[in-house]
């Protein structure tokens, strides 16, 4: 069953990912033929292969159930938001949130436990282990009439849940998917979400990524997983290689004559490419910065042939990163390019002494500075300038007080204090990613 899935899948994904087609299986009964249909990326096989068997479209609202209803006692508990993790501010920090599906209003305590082990799994691979102080972690309940969710253990289990997750989507056993508009009335109770993982109260294997951004709601993508099952939980953090990360499946379909040779133009994705290592260096495209580096997934970056779904004409940068492998770590490119994604939701410098009015010489700027984990020699560089004109002297502090500054005594004016923290890790080599990873902070001053 689970060879007749992946071949459906190479199937709907040969259709160039461009609207419905005719290879695509029928849709789950109950749709219609109108139905609006979104794109999911399918997890690979749950032993050994592929991170992922390609893209399929399926309905965007699930199977057509009615909602469920519940008692005044269970809708009390519905739609609660909690913030599990807190590292600060929404506007300066990547937002995750966690909802689950198929459980009970009695089984929200084991949800909460859940939703912490996933992301534990999640912050167990690097960059999120580094930069894990950079995000948020909130939970939003779903309470549900029937514990557990559709096609759960067969395909003929039926469940009435709050978000309609279902295994089996179309017709593929490990494919679990959901009805986005029930997870978007659920989103919208938590603030600005950057990152949505639907838990499903299932130890089966298998998952989904809808890599859509949202529109309305503004978050990068929904993975969907097992809570139960740690292999799922790859699958998940698989999605947001391409929802963070924007990275290319770095898996090919062998055996299946459209995907032998590629023969297309450059892709515009940082992990593929029809160049060969000495064209890639000679040209300085792509991850040439990381050639011949070791890269944590074993092995040591190149040009391996295979990527993108094919088989030949086209190249990953080593041979078994998470994008292609589930359980493996991301490569050295794809760190960058994740480290790139984080600093799009998330800021290192966060305003401590309010930025509105101005500061006099009995006042103080501070700032807060989040810590990265596990690094003995912080790449965070703080670095204060007056007027535009840095203060070396400063360099490394968290606050200043005005009057250190040296204003002169008949000086009046307003002047410009601002403090710059800026990440140099050594993990981005692109220059262009690097001058990103920097946020300031500017209070007007005077004596
Ligand atoms: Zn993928």
């Amino acid at each position: 069953m689970a060879a007749a899935g992946v071949a459906a899948a190479v199937t709907a994904a040969l259709a160039g990912g461009a609207g419905s087609s005719t290879a695509d299986p029928a849709p789950p009964t109950g749709t219609t033929t109108e139905a609006r249909t979104t794109e999911v990326e399918i997890p690979g096989p749950e032993r050994g292969g592929a991170a992922g068997s390609g893209h399929t479209h399926v309905p965007a609202d699930g199977l057509d159930r009615p909602a469920p209803r519940l008692s005044a006692r269970e809708a009390a508990a519905d739609g609660e938001v909690t913030k599990v993790i807190d590292n600060g501010s929404t506007a300066d920090r990547l937002d995750v949130v966690v909802i689950g599906d198929g459980y009970t209003a009695a089984e929200l305590g084991q949800f909460h436990t859940d939703a912490k082990e996933k992301w534990a799994e999640v912050a167990a691979v690097e960059p999120y282990t580094t930069y894990q102080n950079l995000f948020n972690l909130w939970t939003v309940d779903a309470v549900s009439n029937e514990s557990g969710v559709s096609g759960d253990p067969d395909q003929a289990t039926v469940r009435d849940t709050a978000l309609g997750s279902y295994f089996w989507c179309d017709d593929i056993e490990r494919l679990l998917c959901i009805d986005e508009t029930k997870v978007d009335s659920y989103v919208a109770r938590a603030p600005e979400a950057d990152l949505v993982i639907v838990l499903a109260n299932s130890t089966k294997y298998g998952g989904a990524g809808y890599n859509e951004p949202s529109e309305t709601l503004g978050y990068e993508g929904i993975s969907t997983a097992s809570a139960g099952n740690e292999r799922s939980g790859q699958v998940a953090i698989h999605e947001t290689g391409h929802s963070l990360g924007k990275l290319a499946d770095e898996y090919f379909y062998p055996g299946y004559p459209d995907y032998e040779q590629y023969t297309g133009p450059e892709p515009g994705d940082s992990n593929t490419s029809t160049l060969t290592a000495d064209r890639m260096a000679a040209e300085r495209a792509k991850w040439h910065r990381w050639l011949g580096e070791t890269s944590p997934d074993g092995g040591t970056v190149g040009t391996y042939e295979g990527g993108g779904y094919f088989v030949k004409g086209l190249y990953r940068p080593t041979d078994n990163s998470l994008m292609r492998v589930l359980g493996k770590p991301f490569n050295l490119p794809g760190i960058e390019a994740m480290i790139a994604g984080f600093y799009r939701h998330a800021t290192v410098a966060t305003a401590v002494t309010p930025t509105d009015g101005t500061l006099r010489s009995r006042h103080t700027a501070k700032v807060a500075v989040p810590r990265l984990a596990g690094v003995a020699t912080t790449p965070l560089a703080i670095r204060w300038s007056l007027d535009g004109k840095e203060l070396k002297r400063f360099e490394g502090r968290r606050e200043v007080r005005v009057s250190e500054l040296g204003l002169k005594l008949l000086d009046f004016k307003k002047h410009r204090l601002s403090v710059t923290v800026v990440d140099r890790t050594a993990s981005v080599r692109d220059p262009e990613i690097a001058g990103k990873l920097r946020s300031s902070v500017v209070w007007t001053v005077r004596r």
